[in-house]
């Protein structure tokens, strides 16, 4: 560990990539001007040239922090990032301070006259004595100093910072003059987030210091305190695991990622996006070359998110680095390598796993988070109503039989098949689970972790768990005849299993089984009870807004409505990423499997017939279980829509 000795690319020459120069970076949006500010233009008094006005969303094709043009034409605030207010109009006005903080409605006109005439006595300047009465906040001025300069404001709890921007100005810089670049406006230009934008030697040295023009936007001064203090937080937070917990897993390799001087910028950035990730509660974080930079996505809640691009020049240094992390050999670029690491992030322990994957502009890298720390949820929280959890209930607590938990990737499934294990985890009962990988550890129950470099897969785990004893056995995923001939002749022999599959609702799970041939009458007998799920995210409670949803777009979204349905849509506000949407929750559609449908999978009956009589015995499909819970306010149902479909 800790051979970080041949950087590729020639990151070593690249001296003080973040305190010097690094030209020719991140390339979001399209370059259409050059930026008076870089240019030297003077702050001063009254003639500002900054133009800019927020037009389109960020995305390739425009330039979101501002049209070079002076463009009278505001746009709506619906396409701006969060966190960003505009002037009402563009460049400097001559206007006062004081007069604009009046206007703005942020202090009465007496009160700030009474601030001229004391400032006169005590030599200080109006807006001083006006925040030292209290008579404005910190942020209040720095919108009026936006206002007066005719630049954009920004809320830097809600705006979505760029970690490879913000991390091209050394912390010190940053402080000295409190300004931070937060964007890439384009190839050539950032966007520099200052608490006094008449600085304009402060404009200067970021200039050259970044190699970039650079567009000023204005915070307050505690914001922007805030975020250099989260930027040097977010670096330290991630450490290496200590060596106390010996690798249980040979895989697992633990990690010093403290390095050496020269990777120090790849290191922060890496420690950093790793940090961000877990903060935001990711499962994954994926680092996608294009040939040029690396983009850096996460998912959270399902949703991939860009949090930062990756300069080309430490792209190479950025994925040797979490190769390195990860014990996978760095000179190998042309096939895929599977590694883990601990690591702790703010205390937490979590694992990540590390999946390289030769791509045509280069390796890409998945890495999955696991939190070892987070808890299995109980069931009562997984938000099942009544009706569904009985039935799941009473089916896992079977001696006997099989119950399976289906739908697609990423839809919760394990976390569900948990709660079961949870619940059933007492000591008279002995509970083997073969899972890959495993993600929670249970005490008292004995986990198997797949393995396919020693041959152990989930048939082979399978077969020898049953000669354990067990009374209840769980298989990470039935994905082969094999297994799925073995979890059903062990259900049928006096042991519960609970599994998964892949399949989009629950009646589907017979006529797959089947169709992996198994036999009819070996399904129909093994089976209990069948549970599909999905995981829709919920609206944050913090700014979502009450709606009234058309009986007509009930209709188009597959649901027999007559009237109208008071109901929530998302909003955005900085709890939620601007998102409007915090967590999730679980859509469940339960089947009890009756003596009516075992009946029918014998006679190899399609699987719409079988949800039929199983709606008629009572179950409830998976998107009128979404409709129940957009309802409640918990969800949309525009996120219904997009997790099951509208038919
Ligand atoms: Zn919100």
């Amino acid at each position: 560990m800790g051979a970080m000795s041949t950087p590729p690319n020639g990151l070593r020459d690249e001296e003080g990539l973040f305190g010097e120069r690094a030209p020719e970076v991140s390339v979001e949006f399209e370059r259409r001007d050059p930026d008076p500010l870089s240019e030297g233009v003077a702050l001063g008094d009254g003639d500002l040239d900054v133009h800019g006005g927020l037009d389109a969303r960020s995305g390739p094709s425009g330039d979101p922090y501002g049209t070079p043009e002076p463009d009278p034409r505001i746009p709506e605030a619906a396409e701006l990032p969060p966190g960003v207010t505009q002037p009402s109009r563009r460049g400097s006005s001559s206007r006062f301070l004081t007069d604009v903080i009046v206007e703005m409605g942020l202090a009465p006109r007496e009160r700030v006259d009474l601030a001229i005439e004391a400032s006169r006595n005590e030599g200080t300047t109006p807006e001083r004595v006006l925040l030292a009465g209290g008579a404005i906040t910190p942020d209040g001025l720095a919108r009026a100093l936006a206002e007066r300069y005719g630049l954009d404001h920004l809320d830097l709890e809600a705006f979505p910072v760029d970690m490879g921007a913000a991390n091209l100005v050394v912390n010190t810089a940053a402080k000295r003059y409190q300004a931070v670049p937060v964007a890439f406006v384009d190839k050539r230009t950032l966007l520099l987030a200052m608490a006094d934008p008449s600085n304009v030697l402060a404009v200067d040295d970021v200039a050259i210091m970044t190699g970039y023009e650079v567009r000023v936007a204005v915070a307050s001064p505690e914001a922007i305190g805030d975020l250099i203090s989260r930027m040097a937080r977010l670096d330290d937070v991630v450490s290496g695991e200590s060596a106390v917990e010996e690798a249980e897993d040979s895989q697992a390799e633990i990690v010093n990622l403290r390095e050496t001087a020269d990777d120090a910028p790849v290191v922060k950035l890496v420690n950093q996006i790793v940090a961000q990730a877990v903060e935001r509660g990711a499962s994954d974080v994926h680092l996608a070359p294009d040939g040029h930079e690396v983009r850096v996505r996460v998912r959270v809640d399902g949703i991939m998110q860009d949090i930062t691009t990756v300069p080309r020049r430490m792209a190479a240094g950025v994925v040797s680095r979490v190769k390195i992390m990860a014990e996978l050999d760095i000179a190998e670029r042309r096939l895929p390598q599977d590694g883990r690491v601990s690591l702790t992030v703010e205390g937490r322990h979590i694992d990540l796993r590390v999946v390289t994957l030769p791509s045509v502009h280069g390796e890409s890298i998945v890495m999955r988070i696991l939190d070892k720390d987070s808890v299995v949820m109980k069931l009562e929280k997984l938000g099942m109503a009544d009706i569904e959890r009985e039935r799941f209930e009473k089916a896992f607590h079977e001696t006997h039989g099989a119950v399976l938990v289906t739908g697609p990737t990423g839809s919760g499934k394990s976390t569900t098949l948990y709660a079961a294990l949870l619940a059933l985890n007492t000591p008279e009962k002995n509970i083997i689970t073969v899972e890959d990988p495993v993600e929670y550890q249970l005490d008292g129950i004995t986990q198997v972790q797949v393995s396919a470099k020693v041959g152990l897969t989930f048939s082979t785990g399978l077969r020898a768990m049953v000669r354990a004893d067990p009374d209840v056995i769980m298989v990470g995923e039935i994905r082969d005849r094999d297994t799925a001939q073995i979890a059903v002749e062990s259900a049928l022999t006096g042991h519960l299993v609970l599994s998964t599959l892949h399949t989009n609702d629950a009646p589907s799970a017979i006529t797959r089984l089947v169709e992996m041939g198994i036999e009819p009458f070996l399904v129909a007998s093994a089976l209990d009870c069948v549970l599909a799920q999905r995981l829709a995210r919920m609206l944050c409670s913090n700014c979502k807004q009450r709606t009234i949803v058309a009986a007509e777009v009930l209709r188009e979204n597959g649901y027999k409505a007559i009237v109208d349905l008071e109901a929530y849509e998302p909003s955005g506000c900085r709890r939620c990423n601007g998102t409007g949407y915090r967590g999730r929750v679980g859509l469940y559609e339960v089947m009890s499997v009756s003596s009516e449908i075992r009946a029918m999978a014998l006679e190899r009956r399609p699987a719409e017939e079988l949800r039929d009589v199983a709606v008629r015995q009572g179950m409830r499909l998976l998107r009128d279980d979404g409709l129940q819970k957009v309802r409640q306010g918990l969800t949309s149902i525009a996120e219904i829509a997009r997790v099951i479909g509208s038919s």
